[in-house]
């Protein structure tokens, strides 16, 4: 789509034409050239794991195909990124949504990364599709988060359930999935905090909300979603890291992917963490959200 490539804009001119430069030198694959493609890759954040993975398997297709033309070099380039992102895994992975009743996401991720952005985000596309959206202000702990999700709220038209700053962000979940039931929502969406400074209570938090959502509704919470924010890079990468560990997390948001030349990073997480890559942020307004798809993302590199 227009937009998608618009947000990718900046990733794809840097990488394009870091490659079009590289192919316009390019007289045979040999050593020299798999250091430049090393080069290109790590540049545009895919991670040195990944990029030597890329590289390896490209040595082996080169030779396996004889492929010595700029043309069949690139296709190959193409073919093996696509297959590192895909491996195994469905070609578009979608949220996952409660065919019969209550659906329950939880927004995870550190300060700043763009949680509530994203939520409000999806609310209004949720909504836009005629379902009942609530959202719970489980940030309790930051100033102004709960004021921020409830201007959210408002901008969207949807109801925000909340507790008073420093309250127990628990309580407030529990509150917004009674709720849920007696209004019968289609979408629960509850916004967490992200303090690194103290881990292990961060943690513990999520962990309590989480046992609160699925004693309330079995098969809840059909989403655990990673925000992670594209611009920040290997960054991104421990703190999925850190997430993994302790949080069953089942996708990952990838935002600001309009702000940044380095969009490689989502080869990078989702070969490395083998977590699906559900959602990217392209930009600050209500629309600028869309589901992740792995093809068109490559193909769009070198366009
Ligand atoms: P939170 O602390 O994780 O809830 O983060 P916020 O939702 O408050 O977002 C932090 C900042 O990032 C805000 O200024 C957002 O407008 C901005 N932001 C969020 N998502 C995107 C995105 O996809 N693109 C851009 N350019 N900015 C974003």
């Amino acid at each position: 789509t227009e937009k998608y490539e618009k947000g990718l804009e900046k990733t794809r001119k840097s990488f394009s034409e870091r490659m079009n430069e590289l192919f316009a030198n390019f007289r045979t694959v040999d050593e020299d050239f798999f250091d430049e493609l090393e080069e290109v890759l790590i540049g545009a954040d895919v991670g040195f794991d990944t990029t030597m993975e890329i590289t390896d398997a490209l040595r082996q297709e080169v030779k396996l195909r004889n492929a010595k033309n700029q043309g069949a070099v690139q296709e190959a380039i193409i073919e093996k990124l696509v297959e590192i992102y895909e491996k195994g895994e469905p070609e578009k992975p979608e949220i996952n949504l409660n065919p019969d009743g209550l659906t329950i996401m939880l927004f995870v991720g550190v300060n700043g990364v763009g949680k509530t952005t994203t939520i409000g985000k999806l609310a209004h596309q949720y909504q836009a599709e005629g379902k009942k959206v609530l959202l719970a202000a489980g940030d309790t702990f930051r100033a102004g988060a709960i004021d921020q999700l409830v201007v959210w709220g408002e901008r969207v038209g949807v109801d925000v359930v909340h507790g008073v700053p420093g309250g127990d962000p628990a309580a407030v979940v529990y509150d917004a999935v009674k709720q849920a039931k007696s209004e019968h929502a289609d979408i629960l969406m509850v916004d967490t905090a992200g303090r690194l400074q103290n881990k292990v209570n961060l943690m513990n938090e999520l962990e309590k909300m989480k046992r609160i959502i699925e004693r309330e509704v079995p098969g809840a919470p059909h989403e655990v979603l990673l925000v992670l924010d594209a611009t920040t890079g290997q960054n991104a990468m421990i703190q999925a890291k850190q997430f993994k560990e302790t949080t069953d997390v089942t996708g990952l948001v990838l935002t600001k992917l309009d702000g940044t030349a380095k969009g490689g990073i989502v080869l990078a997480i989702r070969n490395e963490l083998h977590i699906p890559v559900k959602l990217v942020g392209l930009g600050e307004g209500m629309d600028d959200l869309q589901e992740f798809d792995p093809s068109e993302y490559v193909y769009g590199l070198f366009s």
